[in-house]
């Protein structure tokens, strides 16, 4: 570059001084005559007037460019640092958002809607402004102008869906919630949430496409979605049978024993309505295999029901046919004995019990003892002893939540503490050290991003 240069002016040397001597070498006079007026001189001293008249009109010309300039200039750099104020303004915004000072992230977010011309950004500062204050109307009001911009809409959306699950109101939440998944089916919180809000709601079959969906996209874990399709089918097994279609009760409850034969809840919704159906035979290898899985109290009364025994003595043959197959699981224990204190079976009975009671008897052994005590030998004394007992006794096992951990008198498929979906677990809250251990009826599937719920909710998680 500089030897170009260097050439350049060596070559605009050289071409004055031709030119010079160009000049020198033919000597001429101009003569100029204008209104009497004369003006002789040589025809160098005219050449070198030519250029510097040149050289003087180039520069005022430049001049007068520079000096136009300068408003524009002095408006732009201006405006550079308006914008520049305005995202200063957005940044301690949001800082102080998420240092929970609330007046002022207001403050900055007034500033940065007056400094900037960027709605989207100073909007999400606004709304979560807004919501830090407790002003719910303006947060919704920021978070809706929010969906009219294809950029912001899915933001708005999740806004709104976390202020109408804060607010209670479930109904408007599952519409935000259908809306954004329309928008982004592959969102892991917005399958989630959608499926959570859909269950609870008590909207089996759209749940049910819900988790398909998530199944599909790979956001649900196989083995959690097979156990949660199938407390789905369950639920649309009760309803249908509610709504008076036997034939599609017994569909859904064949599906969902098609998919989980080893859950509790899906094991007892077959067999019950394969007794209803005159398939009692069908119905004891259902429960069989259940009770393999885990023992339940409700199971041991619906095998009965399926042998169809009244007499007191074959109840409990009928049952040791099923309790044999697990045969120290503290459930096994507690169902013969029941049946063998109802048939006056008292040694067997105080035999099943005892070896329950090992090391530490729970609340319903000292129960079952108390009434043994009662009924055999009418010894008040004991009787009074095992009362006793009851009140420290290790607990029993229970429906119980895992997410919250609220125990239920008998199972659904929504906690009724915390609204997660398929939580219940029969299982006790110390591990129990008898027999095969807590049933696990937990399917966690679906972990919902704890800002999502608010906290007296905490989810769905697991559904
Ligand atoms: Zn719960």
């Amino acid at each position: 570059m500089t030897l170009v240069r260097t050439l350049a002016w060596f070559a605009l040397a050289i071409a004055i001084m031709i030119g010079a001597v160009w000049l020198a070498e033919r000597p001429g006079l101009v003569t100029i005559e204008w209104h009497g007026w004369r003006l002789d001189t040589s025809v160098g001293v005219v050449l070198v007037a030519f250029v510097l008249v040149g050289a003087l009109v180039t520069g005022l010309y430049a001049t007068w460019r520079w000096i136009s300039a300068m408003p524009g200039l002095v408006f732009e750099s201006w405006g550079e640092g308006k914008r520049r104020r305005g995202y200063r303004a957005l940044t301690q915004g949001m800082v102080a958002v998420a240092a929970g000072d609330s007046a002022e992230a207001q403050k900055m977010a007034r500033l940065a809607e007056k400094l900037l011309d960027e709605p989207p950004l100073t909007m999400l500062l606004s709304a979560q402004a807004a919501q830090l204050a407790g002003d719910k109307e303006a947060a919704r009001r920021h978070f809706a102008a929010m969906l009219e911009d294809p950029r912001m809409s899915f933001l708005g959306l999740r806004g709104l869906l976390t202020q109408s699950l804060r607010d209670g109101d479930s109904t408007r939440a599952l519409a935000y919630a259908e809306r954004a998944f329309a928008l982004r089916p592959d969102t892991p919180w917005v399958v989630r949430s959608l499926f959570d809000m859909q269950a609870h709601a008590g909207r089996w079959r759209e749940a049910q496409e819900t988790l398909r969906a998530g199944l599909k996209r790979r956001l649900v874990d196989p083995e959690r979605g097979r156990i949660l399709e199938a407390v789905l089918l369950v639920e649309r097994s009760r309803a249908a049978e509610r709504s008076g279609s036997d034939m599609d009760a017994l569909d859904n409850a064949r599906a969902a024993i098609g998919l989980a034969p080893e859950r509790l809840a899906v094991a007892y919704r077959y067999g019950e309505l394969l007794i209803k159906r005159g398939e009692p035979k069908k119905a004891l290898k259902v429960v069989e295999k259940a009770w393999m899985a885990g023992p339940h109290p409700d199971l041991a009364q619906l095998y009965i029901a399926a042998s169809g025994e009244k007499d007191p003595l074959k109840r409990v043959q009928a049952l040791s046919r099923l309790t044999n197959l697990v045969p120290d699981d503290i459930d096994s224990r507690i169902a013969i004995a029941r049946e063998c204190l109802e048939a006056n079976l008292w040694g067997e009975a105080r035999r099943h019990l005892t070896a329950a009671a090992s090391p530490r008897p729970t609340v319903r052994i000292c129960r079952l003892m108390a009434d043994l005590e009662e009924t055999e030998h009418g010894d008040g004394e004991k009787v009074r002893q095992w009362l006793a007992k009851a009140a420290e006794a290790a607990p029993d096992r229970q429906w119980r939540c895992a997410t919250c951990g609220t125990a239920h008198d008998r199972w659904r498929s929504v906690c009724e503490s915390c609204g997660a979906f398929g939580t219940l677990q029969w299982t006790a809250p110390e591990p129990i050290v008898t027999g095969a251990g807590p049933v696990d009826e937990t399917p966690r599937v679906i972990d919902v991003p704890a800002e999502i719920l608010p906290p007296e909710r905490p989810s769905a998680r697991g559904a």
